[in-house]
């Protein structure tokens, strides 16, 4: 049987690697970092992700969800913490529907662990993809301890390694590929609110804890050992940013103003601040994400976005999902199913990319915003009443598999009915009336 290779065993190749398991292929994974199957804590801090429904429709295909529910914690809505110390909590769906915090580490140990469970699987660590022989479909690999390279043939490559992917990097070259990479002028750096003395939680462990600021936010999402991984999103320059707090002093000062809660909460703060990095966003696009029927783009790779819609890891995981609906419907005729792939998922990519960039603004500015609150308040009530004619874009996106280009589309008008609704006169009074709902419901 000719082997496939899957280049990168991050969180979307292992999965990928385990669907063509799944399938009977012969897989072969190549990862440029050493194995973390044995690793108990990836890198020794707990760095968490948002989990949600298009993340785990590719897991239960997959059938590993129940062991990844058995380690994530629910989140049903924000809690947002103002300067003043209020606290207020906005659900994120109806009833039940959340968000699920899980250890990045620990999905991808359980995500290769699965994987490896299948006797058709190979694992290759500390070997660097560094180039590709696209006539030949030949991948070259660098061992980092040897410094040896090895040339593998195969039938496919997965190229999951990223968003700087060398895979891609390869393409690139090639006549008629469209690429982009555009760096956010904001950085971010995790912090960590430790666990109390007998492991539990300090604050709500089932919400995501913002503290928006306007031109930046501070964010909290839980770990299941009682402590909470926490994101600076900042500006690199400026008055204000991660250039301007260049001592101890400003650092705490500017924790105690900006974020008088979260300060007692973080006792590691300035050692945490120095220690970890201070890292980049970049938004990287391209075109098209396959080669023929010999080479296929997924994940990062293909599409990195701003992780403002917590949707980075779940629109790779719903590649990997929508590469298996499409191996269902025309088997083995990939040079179809490699077409189709990059005419179906790159739109999308294109619309949760966009969709990311325009989060960012909802959370760091508008989320403590009482307009932005009611129009919210507004929304929710017509779903609530319709929920087949209106479905927030929030839940389009996060609790549904409508594809995210519809999700777009569908966003932009409804944005432009609230618009109108919250132009009525007293609004803030009659936001819950007959006559709003009907008038809402007469523009759809
Ligand atoms: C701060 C932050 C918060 C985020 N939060 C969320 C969230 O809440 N929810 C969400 O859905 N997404 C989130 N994301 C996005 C998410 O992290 C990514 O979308 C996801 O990790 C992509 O997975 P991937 O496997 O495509 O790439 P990666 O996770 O980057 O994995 C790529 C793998 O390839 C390996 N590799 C790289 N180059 C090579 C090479 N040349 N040869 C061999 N191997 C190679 C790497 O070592 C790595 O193991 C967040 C991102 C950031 C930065």
């Amino acid at each position: 049987m000719e082997k496939i290779i899957v280049a990168g065993a991050g969180l979307v190749g292992s999965l990928q690697a385990l669907l063509l398991a799944k399938k009977g292929h012969k897989v072969d994974v190549y990862e440029r970092r050493s194995d973390i199957r044995s690793n108990e804590f990836v890198g020794g801090r707990s760095i968490n992700l948002a989990l949600s429904t298009r993340g785990w429709k590719a897991l239960e295909i997959a059938g590993i969800a129940d062991e990844i529910r058995d380690i994530s914690i629910p989140m049903y809505g924000r809690k947002i913490h103002a300067v003043n110390g209020d606290i207020s909590f906005q659900s994120y769906g109806k009833d039940e529907e959340a968000i699920y915090s899980v250890s990045r580490g620990e999905l991808n140990r359980q995500l290769l662990l699965k994987a490896a469970s299948y006797p058709n699987v190979g694992f290759y660590f500390d070997e660097r993809c560094v180039d590709v022989d696209i006539n030949t479909n030949e991948a070259a690999f660098q061992n980092s301890i040897t410094g040896e390279v090895s040339i593998v043939k195969a039938k496919q490559i997965y190229a999951t390694d990223g968003a700087f992917s060398a895979v891609r990097g390869r393409l690139q070259r090639l006549d008629r590929f469209d690429f982009s990479q555009t760096y956010m002028t904001h950085g971010y750096k995790e912090l960590i609110i430790p666990a109390n003395a007998d492991g539990t939680h300090k604050i709500d462990k089932n919400a995501l804890h913002i503290w928006p600021r306007g031109q930046f936010m501070l964010i909290a999402l839980a770990n299941l050992d009682g402590s909470f991984t926490v994101t600076l999103f900042f500006p690199f320059e400026g008055p204000t940013s991660f250039e301007s707090l260049n001592t101890n002093d400003k650092i705490r000062d500017f924790f105690k103003e900006t974020f008088p809660d979260a300060l007692p909460l973080m006792p590691t703060l300035i050692e945490d601040y120095h220690e970890n990095p201070t890292s980049s966003l970049c938004i990287i696009r391209c075109n098209p994400w396959n080669y023929q029927d010999k080479i296929l783009l997924m994940g990062d790779a293909a599409h990195a976005i701003v992780p403002f819609y917590g949707q980075g890891m779940n629109a790779g995981f719903e590649d990997c999902s929508e590469w298996w609906r499409l191996v269902e419907e025309y088997g083995q005729d990939w040079s179809t199913v490699f077409a189709e792939f990059t005419r179906i998922r790159k739109p999308n990519g294109d619309a949760i990319a966009d969709l990311a960039l325009k989060n960012y603004i909802e959370m760091r500015d508008l989320v403590g915003d009482e307009k932005f609150l009611l129009r919210k308040k507004i929304e929710k009530r017509i779903y609530e009443k319709h929920p087949h004619k209106w479905v927030p874009l929030y839940s389009m996106v996060t609790f549904s598999h409508t594809p995210y280009a519809d999700a777009l589309v569908i966003g932009k008008k409804q944005e432009a009915i609230m618009d109108r609704v919250m132009e009525l006169e007293n609004i803030a009074q009659i936001w819950d009336s007959e006559e709003v709902e009907q008038q809402i419901i007469a523009q759809l």
